[in-house]
């Protein structure tokens, strides 16, 4: 998890030194991308009233980017650009999209959409290391990438998760209730209980003492059938880690992630892997496929997230996945953010499979359901996904007006290819 010299490259420098598969679509699926003549994003901050902490930093609005594609046939498709932290980001990630990335889309046709993340990653490497705003680029290359994917399942009249290859009828995803702060958490898994959720994830890596208890409340509150898992965000050093180990263990926590930084040398994990009795998870502040690859290899993530709107889009996200449940990995996607995200993240899970499960937020986000109609349910510890084409949902835009901070379009004036 070390970062290298690739991963200062901001994933453009290491991804294609990685020999992963390329995405396989369902057979007869039709990839191209047409002339793209339009590009629109979309930036919302809807205001909470309990702010949402995590060890390192508290988030006190929602933020949410959405870019919307379109092409010469006037179809469309909608994605979403990671932009919780700090959330003063959102606005900006919308203008780098409509400004830096735009112009390199809007005229041009792509055999798919893994070939337009390629030349967007290829033609934006210099940039990024000029800037090093290696992180914001690669998002807004992510958002984008889930909408060329949205538009060309719709085009060809597939839901993604079938068009990346995903057989039976309608896939119902297993979830996890997400997000939910050590204050009050055993009467926030009482609501996720009564929303349809049977496993919760709490957040950590605050006081030791109050985690330690919080875990044991935890564990007394669990059902039967149910389970928790608990989130430190980078919280502790190894041996911080280490200390809490023990409490995780004796409660049955189903993983511990983030334990510590994502950057803390690989040793460092290997050896608290082979220490804890408890699965570690990991991966949404991975950003390399070869990061991705080694923690599957190495094994010290047993649980591997990636998040596909702060890195790799579905171009990139689902072969990691795939090569993750090769490794005998968890894959299990990270999502915390508007509605368009999570659905895309379902997508990723049904198409590539496993026995991981689709992270929910249930902290209150208007922005989750508003952005992404009609919202599956969610029920029996799983979510349903819709058999219409692309992803399904449609953001409703005059009843998220009043959260709009920014608004911008790009479009070509000159159709003459
Ligand atoms: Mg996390």
């Amino acid at each position: 998890m070390q970062p290298t010299a690739g991963h200062e490259a901001g994933g453009a420098g290491r991804s294609g030194d990685a020999a992963l598969p390329a995405v396989v679509p369902s057979p007869g699926v039709p990839l191209e991308v047409p002339p793209l003549t339009r590009l629109d994003v979309h930036v919302f901050r809807a205001p909470i009233d309990t702010p949402v902490r995590t060890s390192f930093g508290t988030m006190t609005d929602r933020p949410a980017v959405l870019v919307r594609i379109e092409d010469e046939d006037g179809c469309h498709g909608w994605g979403e650009i990671w932009c919780n932290f700090p959330t003063c980001g959102a606005e900006h990630r919308g203008r780098l999209a409509a400004s830096v990335l735009a112009p390199r889309l809007l005229g041009r046709a792509f055999p798919s959409p893994v070939d337009a993340f390629a030349a967007l990653e290829r033609e934006t490497r210099v940039l990024a290391l000029q800037t090093r705003e290696y992180g914001p680029i690669a998002q807004a290359i992510a958002g984008v990438d889930v909408a060329l994917w949205d538009l060309v399942a719709r085009r060809a009249g597939q839901p993604l998760w079938q068009c990346l290859g995903a057989g039976g009828a309608q896939p119902r995803v297993p979830v996890y209730a997400s997000g939910i702060n050590p204050d009050g958490a055993v009467e926030s898994v009482a609501r996720a209980r009564e929303a349809g959720y049977s496993a919760f994830k709490i957040k950590i890596g605050f006081d030791p003492d109050a985690d330690r208890a919080v875990i044991e409340r935890l564990a007394a509150a669990m059902g039967p059938g149910e389970g928790f898992m608990v989130d430190a965000n980078q919280a502790w050093t190894p041996a911080q880690a280490r200390r809490l180990l023990p409490a995780l263990a004796e409660a049955g926590a189903g993983w511990l992630e983030e334990p510590m930084p994502a950057d803390t040398p690989v040793d460092a994990w290997r050896a608290l892997a082979g220490d804890s009795p408890v699965p570690l998870a990991g991966g949404e502040n991975l950003a390399t496929e070869a990061q991705f690859i080694d923690a599957a290899d190495g094994g010290w993530l047993q649980v591997i997230q990636p998040d596909l709107c702060k890195w790799g889009g579905v171009s990139r996200c689902v072969p990691v996945a795939r090569y993750v449940l090769g490794a005998g990995r968890r894959y299990c996607p990270h999502y915390l953010g508007g509605g368009i995200g999570l659905i895309a993240s379902g997508h990723a899970l049904a198409a590539v499979g496993g026995d991981g499960l689709l992270e929910v937020d249930v902290n209150a986000n208007p922005l989750r359901e508003t952005l992404a109609q009609p919202f599956p349910r969610v029920a029996d510890g799983g979510m349903a996904l819709s058999t219409v084409p692309g992803l399904g949902v449609e953001p409703d835009l005059d009843a998220a007006g009043s959260w709009c901070t920014l608004r911008l379009s790009q479009a070509v004036t000159d159709r003459s290819w």
